[in-house]
């Protein structure tokens, strides 16, 4: 396999008008017809401009599909000197390495207490009536690929007996949530702010 690689540049107009904003661009392509690019650097070509702003990106990772991209979406701006623009904050995706934090975190305790009732009193996972004893099937059949009660009823009784041990719950998750959301709006609104001081580039190719 072999790399072609070449530069070429990008331009966009700066803020004034009066000059551009030149971005450096390395793409490589292989010999199925897959390229990567990458930005050497960005550089002001405008004296005015040059004195009062600086470039800098706003990152921002969204869900997408392999194909759709690479779910980065980057914008570039000139910002006034002495303003910055915050990091984008993203909301917490909480994972769990063990069954029983995961569970603990998705099904609030009475209802776990209900679901071991349940399961004791069914004993097949096909005869279970209540949807949060469906619910932890399913978790652990995610994460195990099987569905057995006699497996998943100690689970359930370990985490009865440690419940104070676990730092999440529906209920901490929930007040967890309300605090973030305070914070990304807060985050958003100080964005937009400098945002709204800066001037976005518009790099386009010759
Ligand atoms: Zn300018």
């Amino acid at each position: 396999m072999s790399w072609d690689s070449f530069e070429y540049d990008l331009s966009a107009k700066c803020a004034c008008g009066n000059g551009i904003v030149i971005r450096h661009i390395l793409q490589r392509d292989d010999d199925w017809n897959r390229s990567e690019t990458r930005c050497l650097g960005e550089e002001i070509h405008c004296a005015d401009c040059a004195k009062k702003y600086h470039i800098e990106h706003l990152i921002r990772h969204y869900f997408c599909m392999p194909w759709d991209g690479d779910g980065i979406s980057d914008r570039a701006f000139l910002v006034p000197n002495g303003i910055h623009i915050p990091k984008y904050k993203e909301k917490r995706i909480f994972s769990f390495s063990r069954i029983d934090e995961q569970i603990a975190a998705d099904v609030p305790l009475k209802d776990i207490k209900a679901s071991i009732n349940d399961m004791q009193t069914n004993k097949y996972t096909t005869r279970l009536e209540l949807g949060s004893s469906r619910e932890i099937v399913l978790l652990y059949q995610r994460r195990y690929k099987k569905k057995s009660l006699k497996m998943i009823i100690p689970v359930l009784e370990t985490i009865i007996q440690n419940y104070d041990k676990y730092e999440w719950t529906p209920e901490t998750i929930t007040e967890y949530r309300i605090t973030e959301e305070k914070e990304l709006s807060k985050n958003n609104k100080e964005i937009a702010e400098a945002i709204s001081k800066s001037f976005e580039l518009d790099f386009r190719r010759n």
